[in-house]
């Protein structure tokens, strides 16, 4: 695995799943609890020990995460949220289940992080909460965000499906702001195949999130069974979006290999680094003082948007999985239809798009998969 010959396909990023996982999650499928049983606690408990959080919460999808953030903070028709442009679509959608309204805000150029001075120009009487997204693996400026939301009176919700693992300042994502939202998707740092957690110090959101999980009902059954009780109370409308056992299990086992995976990935991203600084016309992301990175993605940055085609043609034709994160969400035909977004609403994310690539990034990557990434961006761009 940690060999890939050269003629062998390279994804842009895969999971790794070893024996381990594999008997972890034979002894929960084989148990009485395939469902809202204790290996969901175990994978909460652990989840949010590893980013230095009071609370996790496990959903069925980062989207369903986000979801369940934008329900905790009160997200309701008419409010509005701000979020990036440059993100996943759920990110946006997340606010638009809750009948809110998503306002795009402008990223800064050189690491496509939410800009702070745009979100501030986007708050209006309307706004109910800032969504901050670690874009590649890289925390926002927190600083500038909490300083603008507290002078509003508004939460910062952080969607941290990249950024597993980073941390400001020392500090890890998970603790930055009041709620944050992973994703367990097998490309992400770490997987469920599907699932999410949002991580909390604070108890009653986290318990507000659990009930929204499940349909919005007060006690779950693992409850009522210990209570000898079969009642039960709907008091809200919720989903389910419970994560099962069988997925927490996968989930605990693959947290154990996290610390080695994410020093797998930043060597990776310093021999990019390297084997691309000599690259004419390609340049990567730039990392922010204090950041420690969790390099879900690298991205670089193609001085020449006119050639990105014939670059991501080549490499695909070597087969290297490169791909674009992302195209900016207010340009997708359903946000542009449904609330009137368009091109010139976020000019530096669309102008980062024309020129973005993702290189192939994931722990089980060999050291020589990053020098024939390198040579085929190099011979494409000569
Ligand atoms: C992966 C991802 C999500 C959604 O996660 P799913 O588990 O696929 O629902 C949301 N936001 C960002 C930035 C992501 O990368």
């Amino acid at each position: 695995m940690s060999d890939q010959p050269t003629e062998q396909p390279l994804p842009y990023g895969r999971q790794w799943v070893d024996d381990d996982d594999v008997a972890a999650v034979a002894e929960v499928v084989g148990s009485d609890w395939l469902t809202t049983g204790p290996a969901v606690e175990a994978f909460e408990e652990a989840l949010a020990q590893f980013v230095g959080a009071r609370y996790g919460v496990a959903v069925s999808s980062g989207t369903a995460a986000l979801h369940a953030a934008m329900h905790a903070v009160g997200v309701g028709p008419g409010d509005e949220v701000i979020v990036p442009a440059m993100t996943f679509v759920g990110t946006a959608n997340a606010i638009v289940f809750e009948g809110g309204r998503p306002v795009f805000a402008d990223v800064t150029a050189d690491d496509l992080l939410v800009d702070p001075a745009s979100v501030e120009h986007r708050i209006t009487a309307r706004t109910k909460g800032i969504v901050a997204v670690d874009y590649a693996g890289q925390p926002c400026d927190y600083g500038s965000l909490e300083e603008i939301a507290a002078r509003h009176g508004l939460p910062v919700i952080a969607d941290g499906c990249h950024a597993l693992g980073a941390e400001l300042n020392g500090d890890p994502v998970g603790t930055l702001v009041a709620l944050t939202a992973f994703s367990f998707h097998p490309v992400k740092h770490i997987t469920t195949a599907e699932g999410g957690m949002v991580v909390t110090d604070d108890e009653e959101m986290a318990g507000r999130m659990r009930r929204f999980r499940n349909h919005g009902i007060s006690r779950d059954f693992r409850e009522r069974a210990t209570e000898g009780s079969w009642e039960y109370e709907m008091v809200e409308l919720g989903y389910n979006y419970r994560l099962s056992d069988v997925h927490c299990a996968l989930g605990l086992s693959q947290l154990k290999k996290l610390p080695g995976w994410l020093e797998r990935r930043r060597e990776l991203a310093r021999r990019y680094d390297e084997a691309l600084a000599g690259v004419d016309g390609v340049e990567p992301l730039r990392t922010r003082p204090g950041v420690e990175h969790a390099y879900h993605l690298y991205v670089v940055r193609l001085d020449d948007p006119g050639r990105r085609q014939a670059v991501y043609e080549h490499m695909r034709g070597r087969g290297i999985g490169v791909n674009v994160h992302y195209l900016p969400v207010h340009l997708h035909e359903f946000h542009t239809r449904t609330f009137g977004t368009g091109p010139g609403l976020c000019p530096v994310a669309e102008n980062a798009y024309e020129r973005i690539l993702s290189l192939p990034m994931f722990p089980a990557m060999a050291d020589t998969a990053v020098d024939r990434v390198a040579e085929a961006l190099e011979e494409a761009l000569g």
